[in-house]
């Protein structure tokens, strides 16, 4: 097999070591220790150069939503290569599977929502984001609203305008981020920052810190708001109920653009179609890029509603990539999105895996060391504490027992991921009731094995 003909895995990383720089990685650091080779994967299982078989909580980077393995994509993408590898959209032409795809996502958008602007990440479509509504309140005589509004600790990718949006200080602290006319309010995060309220009130206030930013900034300045339905990347942070309706009173006051970014809440990983459906918000925009695809192939893109698409499709909007609609990446987004459906994965995920990865998620409350546990739909995480009742943080040493934990679960051949001292699930949409007990099983053992 592929495993018996790998070189040894000590030179495997050394060779890794000597040439491959990691995206967000200490590359000293890893040279040490040695980069773990995934050589193959199945279902919600990954495979090592040593032969360990691993279980996959985050679904490659939340993005693997129908699982690995599935030879239809494989098939999409072969026959597309085939026909028609590539083709850009550029300059009055387009094909097949670009039309295709965007006639499907228009569909599953809600009703308002039916054009799609195609790129090739979630990054390149929240920089798309930004040109947009700057260029949508030029288009309508409004060109001074050039503020854009974010929220701290978001991810929006590693570009340096989606980096910017992104509220990650570690990340704006190299290569001249954020650029200007971004501005930050604080998350919802109510374990962590609630003090003494109550999660509904906490909510409530952290929603007005839109409306004290628009005021500040001037409401004829502001142009949009961008939030992530559910905070990923930035521990699974899931708003208290009061969070969106008080959001959506405050945009809709002022008239300012929702991009709702949901390219990890998107299909399926909440439970329906898009995030903004579970958490009841109507976007402007919709940023969508990996299980789009499953990440079979890298696309991305933006959903926009009719009213944009109307005056933004009033000049020319001198923007795209190459790699926009990429027939191949279309092709395999499509094939993904009719599994999906025909096999009511997504429905699944809402009421029956869903609800069972809940209802053992939310046990691991009764260990020691777990203070919250918070999901929705497939996405997940708990917030590690020395002391439940205060809600205390690991103060000298934040992300270090998240860190260790990370560790142990690795040891366990179970990969979730640590955001400080947050640790996070998000696994194939394909997960069964069994392997959820895998899941909960070796985390409570690895837990134990990290106090
Ligand atoms: N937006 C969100 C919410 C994300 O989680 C990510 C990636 O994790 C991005 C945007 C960036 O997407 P990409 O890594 O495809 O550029």
């Amino acid at each position: 097999s592929q495993i018996t003909n790998l070189p040894p895995t000590a030179e495997l990383q050394a060779r890794d070591a000597r040439h491959h720089l990691h995206p967000f990685t200490h590359a000293a650091g890893l040279a040490e220790k040695g980069a773990r080779i995934i050589t193959r994967a199945e279902g919600c299982w990954l495979t090592d150069s040593e032969g360990n078989t691993i279980l996959d909580a985050m679904a490659g980077l939340w993005c693997v939503n129908v699982g690995y393995g599935r030879q239809e994509l494989v098939e999409a993408a072969a026959r597309q290569m085939a026909e028609l590898p590539f083709y850009n959209t550029f300059f009055q032409t387009t094909h097949v599977p670009a039309i295709e795809l965007s006639e499907r996502l228009a569909e599953l958008a809600p009703e308002h929502m039916n054009r799609v602007f195609f790129a090739g990440s979630g990054s390149e479509a929240n920089d798309t984001n930004i040109r947009m509504v700057r260029t949508y309140w030029d288009l309508k005589g409004q060109p001074e609203r050039v503020n854009i509004i974010s929220r701290w600790n978001a991810y929006h990718g590693s570009s340096v305008g989606s980096g910017s949006l992104g509220g990650m200080k570690g990340m704006h602290a190299q290569g001249g981020m954020p650029i200007p006319g971004i501005h930050h309010i604080d998350q919802p995060n109510w374990w962590a920052e609630g003090g003494d309220m109550s999660p509904e009130d906490f909510g409530r206030a952290r929603a007005q810190a839109l409306e004290e930013k628009i005021l500040e900034l001037g409401p004829d300045t502001v142009a949009a708001f961008i939030a992530e339905p559910v905070q990923g990347a930035g521990g699974v942070i899931v708003p208290p109920e009061s969070y969106w309706p008080e959001v959506s009173r405050i945009v809709e006051k002022y008239g300012i653009l929702l991009i709702a970014d949901e390219v990890i809440c998107g299909f399926g990983r909440t439970g329906n179609w898009f995030g903004s459906e579970t958490m009841g918000i109507r976007p402007d925009i919709m940023t969508i890029a990996k299980g789009l695809s499953s990440g079979y192939q890298p696309i991305g893109g933006s959903i926009v509603s009719d009213e944009v698409a109307e005056v933004i499709g009033g000049a020319e909007f001198n923007h795209g990539y190459t790699y926009s609609g990429h027939p191949v990446a279309c092709a395999v987004a499509l094939e993904n999105l009719r599994i999906l459906d025909e096999e009511g994965i997504v429905t699944r995920v809402r009421t029956e895996t869903g609800p069972y990865l809940k209802q053992k998620f939310e046990s691991l409350t009764e260990h020691p060391l777990v203070g919250e546990a918070k999901i929705v739909g497939m996405m997940g995480s708990i917030a590690l504490t020395p002391d439940k009742a205060s809600r205390a943080a690991f103060a000298a040493d934040a992300g270090t027992v998240g860190y260790l934990c990370r560790e142990r679960c690795f040891a366990n051949n179970l990969v979730m991921r640590h955001v400080g001292d947050r640790m996070i699930v998000s696994p194939p949409l394909v997960i069964s009731k069994a392997e959820i007990d895998t899941l909960i099983e070796r985390a409570w053992r690895s837990l134990d094995e990290a106090m």
